[in-house]
């Protein structure tokens, strides 16, 4: 005896509730596959709406410009937003602190050519893709998935560091300043920045 749905399809296919479900699979399956056979040429074209500002060293890199102050609240929520949305893909992320290190906000300025910079600011293969607000509309329009072909995945966070990517000067302790050769004057230690940080000789 057949089993009853194939009876049921050969009779009236056009109501089969077997076929209903095929076709909605097939709507949900199609636009992936799709996306994926044209993934080199979308990932081009997506890349292509940016503009061409890359920080140095990181054509093919995710750097992300942050800051772990707290004092704008819309900032620093921003700046998770943007941290949390790329973290989701588990790709290899390089994240700039500013507040931890003002080299990288002068480095930020002068990439962006502008004495106010504001953060965040990510950058992929070499392109400036926005702030959080950018990265929220890239999500939703399954583009951020394209720009992140080919990044090598993220590893978990350095054991020096904890993922935190400074640590404190073994030189001056994090007081940022040493005695001077006079050894009685206090000097400004060379090897730290203003916060008595280096960057972790481990995974930077
Ligand atoms: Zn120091
Ligand atoms: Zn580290």
């Amino acid at each position: 005896m057949r089993p009853p749905y194939s009876r049921r399809r050969s009779l009236t296919p056009m109501f089969d509730p077997e076929l209903t479900e095929e076709e909605q699979i097939k709507k949900m399956v199609t636009p992936r596959i799709v996306q994926r056979r044209n993934s080199k040429d979308s990932e081009e074209v997506v890349l292509e709406m940016f503009e061409k500002i890359c920080p140095f060293g990181c054509e093919n890199d995710v750097v992300i410009y942050t800051t772990t102050l707290r004092g704008i609240r819309k900032t620093f929520e921003d700046c998770n937003i943007a941290r949390s949305i790329i973290e989701s893909h588990h790709v290899q992320m390089i994240e700039r602190d500013i507040s931890m290190h003002s080299g990288f906000k002068e480095e930020l300025r002068s990439l962006m050519g502008a004495k106010n910079v504001k953060v965040p600011l990510v950058f992929v293969k070499g392109r400036l893709i926005g702030g959080a607000d950018e990265l929220v509309k890239l999500e939703e329009e399954n583009k951020l998935e394209l720009l992140f072909d080919g990044i090598p995945k993220a590893v978990s966070a350095c054991e020096g560091c904890v993922g935190i990517r400074f640590i404190m000067c073994m030189d001056c302790n994090g007081s940022s300043k040493v005695l001077g050769s006079d050894g009685r004057r206090s000097i400004k230690c060379g090897e730290c920045n203003e916060n008595g940080l280096i960057q972790c000789p481990i995974c930077c």
